[in-house]
């Protein structure tokens, strides 16, 4: 029973007693009344006073039941009088606050409140009591006996009596353990909002009926409200929605997604939504439940444009790069530095065969790689470590067990440490490509193949067509011998012109063969080559006879003595160009200029070869062409008969002995072919005859000596003798190389006569034989014959001791000057004829004045004439052109250019005289040219090209003069 209900109860009773007091009052009133009148009456009213008794016994049970109510209950429950002190407490006071009834009675009740609670506290009561309330409520804290504090919720009424305040009733209930509940609780609060106040998201709580309950300063700012956030605290967000959705870009969406997540109450984090004016906010419901009971729920906000907007470049960045790789058909794969799958892009997955789920985590090295390559990757990773990119091929296994070929771009990984963390390779699928390749290489194989057939076969074929032309050839020449009537002569001109250029034209193809075969080899050997020179010049001009046409050769004085090169390399060289400038000069010069161009090493010299005509000439776009293969240039009104194919060898010879080669032509003026060779110098003494003279002695012992010709054709054996009849001399024809060692052991012959590819013994082995074997035959010269003018048989030929060449055919003079050139040797005969032609013997010692002729520009004739030998004069002469004279040749060059004729021609003629007291006939002759024309009718560019020849002429020159005034000096 509550102390209102024991309130109760009191009320009633008393009310009872002050009615049964009444009823009792009555009853004596009456009962006097009565005893008097009525006896009876007397008995009912002992009977009605029996019963009161009964009554008053029954109250006063109920009395003690209330006592030992009020003593039992747990709150302490006491009375006051109206000023305060205690007039009644029950025993739970001192269970409650270690005081004992008597200790109380009596005490005003502030002695027991904390002091700073007491003015309040009596203040409230006086309140109470002045507006005559009749209950309150109160809690304040009191001290226990023991000085701890008491917290105490009472609950006081007032008791009245005739209006009048009789005394207050208090029930007091000890709440200290609900007020610390209570403390921790408010204390918690505290923090709790204290922390969301200073939150740096935007937080917004709301109760279950949608008010807010609390919100932030962030949310504020975050959504852009003014209002500061107390002011918010009880909004019904439900109302209010229709105007909040309008901060959000599109409000009727956001509206019912904020209903739709209230009335689901499930938690939803970082979903985003835009603003009105175009931020990106991040949002979190949070529904609040309290033992499963919903009570409200907690919105976060947070403004994450810029970061949004970072993630979306990159998104998009990588989109786009996705995007790239995929249509660029390259497969991306990155790993880290264990080689483990950390990422696989699409089409990657597509070229192996694999999902990128399949993929991850795998090893790639493992999963892809045949094992044979592993030692790639390892080498690929080593370079990774250290931030290496590169590029490489390698066959990757795909799912279905077959071969990807893929050429790789992989680059490191680098992480914002600068660590490198994996590596990323970019695989481009190259099995179509590498199918291509084999099958190209298959096919390369079969062409090649065929190319060799083919060679093989021209080579063969070379022997098959030259042996029948040979006698084609030799029997027109023969036939000539046979007073052929003048149209016979004509026919029979045709005949050999046309066998001559099939002649060349199969020399040439078979020469670019064995070219494109890498099966020439560079001989090296001494060789003179101020002699090759001067035998090249009288072949020239011995072909030009009567044309007017002059072969010059310049050298450099800096050249003389033996060089270490291929020198039948060069004459075929020399012989390409010369022949030529030969074929398009119709008159004019061909001058020859060899310089020495600069000293690579020691004893090691860079030459270089000019050769110049005044020729036709050839235009710029057709001058480019001419190094190329069968590009004969249809030369405007000349008709020459060529495969296209000399100048072509020439360069590769050239370039094979690490040289170069250029040509600069004018059109109508002329061509100049420039290329230039490495030798290296000796000091030797070359002998470059073919037979050591020492034994020729021994030869002059024999009568019988004469020719041994040895050939298998029987066309040819018939060619060769009837020239040889012709001629009258004795000659033995054996048709194999085992006949022709034979017949060395028998007789001893002059000269022998070798085809090379024949039955039995060829003419390499029957050399060999020859030459090893102690015969008086032993030295003798041989000379090959052979239908393939091929460079590597010449030099075969040679290496074997063979000591010339005649390529088959030949012509009659071909053969009868072979025989010339040995027979002097031989009988120690002269033929003038011939000398020039002789090889030489040079030696190491510089040109004298006597010896130096085609090659040195200087004219000592005329020099002796003029001088008569004195050199003091002489010498003089030269110093005053070297250091007077020489400089003013350089004013021709501008007068031609300014086109001042008249000027041209006074200098020329003031010049022209001093080139010839340094013995300087050819360009003094040219410098009169210079002078005629620029008085007749000038022509500024003839004019210029004649004075720029001159001058550079002059200036190869210079070093020769300045060597001979050295000379005369030192003669002195
Ligand atoms: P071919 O054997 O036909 O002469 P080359 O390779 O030797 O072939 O020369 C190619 C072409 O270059 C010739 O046909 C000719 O038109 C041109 N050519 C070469 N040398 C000269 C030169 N000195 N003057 C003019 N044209 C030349």
């Amino acid at each position: 029973m509550n102390p209102n209900e024991i309130e109760l109860l009191k009320t009633e009773l008393e009310r009872e007693r002050a009615a049964r007091i009444q009823a009792e009052t009555i009853l004596d009133e009456k009962a006097m009344e009565l005893f008097e009148s009525n006896q009876n009456l007397i008995r009912l009213n002992q009977n009605l006073e029996a019963q009161i008794n009964e009554k008053v016994a029954e109250l006063g049970k109920s009395e003690i039941r209330y006592k030992q109510l009020i003593e039992s209950v747990q709150d302490i429950i006491y009375k006051i009088s109206p000023d305060g002190y205690f007039t009644f407490v029950n025993p739970t006071i001192e269970q409650r606050l270690g005081y004992q009834e008597c200790e109380i009675i009596g005490r005003h009740f502030t002695e027991l409140v904390l002091p700073e609670y007491r003015e309040s506290l009596v203040n409230f009561y006086y309140e109470m009591i002045a507006s005559k309330q009749e209950s309150t409520y109160n809690e304040f804290p009191v001290f226990h006996k023991d000085g701890h504090i008491i917290w105490i919720g009472q609950t006081v009424r007032l008791m009245l009596e005739n209006e009048e305040i009789n005394e207050l009733v208090a029930v007091a209930r000890d709440i200290t353990d609900r007020k610390s509940t209570e403390e921790i609780l408010k204390s918690t609060q505290i923090r709790l909002s204290t922390l969301i106040s200073n939150m740096q998201s935007g937080i917004l709580v709301e109760d279950e009926s949608r008010h807010i309950i609390l919100v932030n300063q962030f949310l504020c700012d975050t959504l852009g409200f003014n209002s500061a956030p107390e002011s918010l605290v009880g909004i019904d967000c439900e109302s209010a929605l229709h105007e909040l959705k309008n901060y959000f870009s599109e409000p009727e969406e956001f509206a019912s997604r904020v209903n739709t997540l209230v009335a689901e109450q499930k938690l939803v984090v970082n979903e985003k939504v835009r603003t009105a004016d175009g931020r990106i906010l991040e949002r979190d419901y949070i529904p609040i439940f309290i033992d499963d009971h919903y009570t409200g729920h907690l919105w976060r906000y947070n403004d994450v444009t810029e970061n949004f907007n970072t993630q979306e470049t990159i998104r998009k960045s990588e989109e786009k790069y996705r995007g790239i790789m995929n249509n660029m058909e390259l497969g991306l794969l990155e790993v880290d530095n264990d080689q483990t799958i950390i990422r696989a892009y699409d089409k990657f997955c597509k070229m192996v065969g694999y999902t990128e789920a399949e993929l991850l985590g795998k090893n790639a090295m493992e999963l892809f790689l045949p094992k044979e390559f592993i030692t790639i990757i390892e080498e690929q990773q080593n370079l990774r470590k250290i931030g290496g990119s590169s590029s490489y091929e390698l066959p990757i296994l795909k799912k279905d067990g077959e071969i990807l070929w893929t050429l790789i771009s992989g680059a490191p990984i680098i992480d914002e440490h600068g660590v490198t963390v994996g590596s990323i390779g970019i695989h481009y699928d190259l099995t179509e490509r590498k199918t291509l390749e084999q099958e190209l290489s298959l096919a390369k194989q079969i062409a090649e193949d065929a190319r060799q057939a083919e060679k093989q076969f021209l080579a063969n074929m070379s022997h098959e067509i030259r042996t029948p032309l040979n006698a084609i050839i030799g029997m027109a020449h023969l036939l000539f011998d046979t007073h052929p009537t003048n149209q016979q002569v004509e026919y029979l001109e045709i005949l050999r012109s046309s066998a001559d250029f099939l002649h060349s034209l199969i020399s040439d193809l078979l020469d670019m063969a064995k070219i494109e075969a890498g099966k020439i080899e560079v001989n090296h050997k001494e060789f003179d080559l101020v002699g090759l020179l001067k035998t090249v010049q009288k072949v020239f001009e011995i072909k030009i006879g009567n044309r007017p046409l002059d072969v010059n050769v310049m050298i450099d004085s800096k050249i003389h003595g033996a060089y270490v090169g291929d020198d039948l390399l060069l004459n075929q060289i020399l012989l390409n160009i010369i022949g030529n400038a030969e074929k398009f000069t119709e008159k004019g010069e061909i001058n020859i200029t060899v310089r020495q161009l600069k000293e690579i090493a020691k004893d090691e010299v860079l030459l270089e070869f000019q050769i110049a005509d005044t020729g036709i000439g050839i235009s710029p776009e057709k001058l480019e062409l001419i190094f190329q293969k069968f590009k004969q240039i249809n030369q405007q009104g000349h008709k020459h008969k060529g495969t296209g194919l000399g100048l072509a060898i020439t360069k590769e010879l050239i370039e094979l002995q690490g040289g170069e080669i250029h040509a600069t032509s004018v059109e109508g003026k002329g061509t100049t072919f420039i290329f230039s060779l490495p030798y290296k110098r000796s000091d030797n003494i070359i002998i470059t005859a073919p037979a050591p003279s020492s034994k020729l002695s021994e030869t002059k012992d024999f009568e019988n000596g004469h020719i041994l010709v040895v050939e298998d054709n029987l066309m040819n054996q018939k060619y060769i003798s009837s020239l040889l009849n012709k001629w009258n001399r004795q000659f033995t024809v054996v048709s194999d190389g085992r006949q022709a060692v034979e017949q060395i052991h028998k007789h001893k012959f002059d000269i022998i006569f070798m085809d090379l590819q024949m039955p039995h013994m060829d003419g390499y082995e029957a050399t060999i034989a020859i030459r090893s074997t102690q015969t008086p035959n032993q030295h003798i010269p041989i000379v090959a014959l052979t239908a393939s003018a091929m460079l590597d048989q010449k030099v075969k030929a040679m290496a074997v001791g063979m000591s010339d060449f005649l390529p088959k055919p030949f012509a009659p003079n071909q053969l009868f000057e072979m025989l010339q050139k040995y027979r002097k040797l031989s009988n120690e005969e002269t033929d003038d004829d011939f000398e020039e032609i002789i090889p030489v013997v040079s030696n190491t010692e510089p040109q004298t004045q006597q010896t130096a002729t085609v090659e040195n520009p200087i004219d000592y004739e005329r020099l002796d004439e003029m001088y008569e030998g004195d050199v003091e004069y002489q010498a003089d002469m030269f110093d005053t052109f070297l250091t007077d004279v020489y400089p003013e040749f350089k004013d021709l060059a501008p007068l031609v250019e300014q086109q001042n004729f008249p000027e041209l021609k006074k200098l020329a003629h003031k010049l022209k005289p001093t080139l010839g007291m340094v013995g300087l006939t050819q360009l003094e002759k040219q410098l009169v040219e210079v002078e005629r024309r620029a008085l007749d009718k000038p022509e500024y560019y003839d004019l210029k090209a004649r004075v720029d020849q001159l001058l550079k002429a002059l200036n190869q020159i210079h070093p020769i003069l300045e060597n001979e005034l050295q000379r005369l000096q030192n003669l002195q």
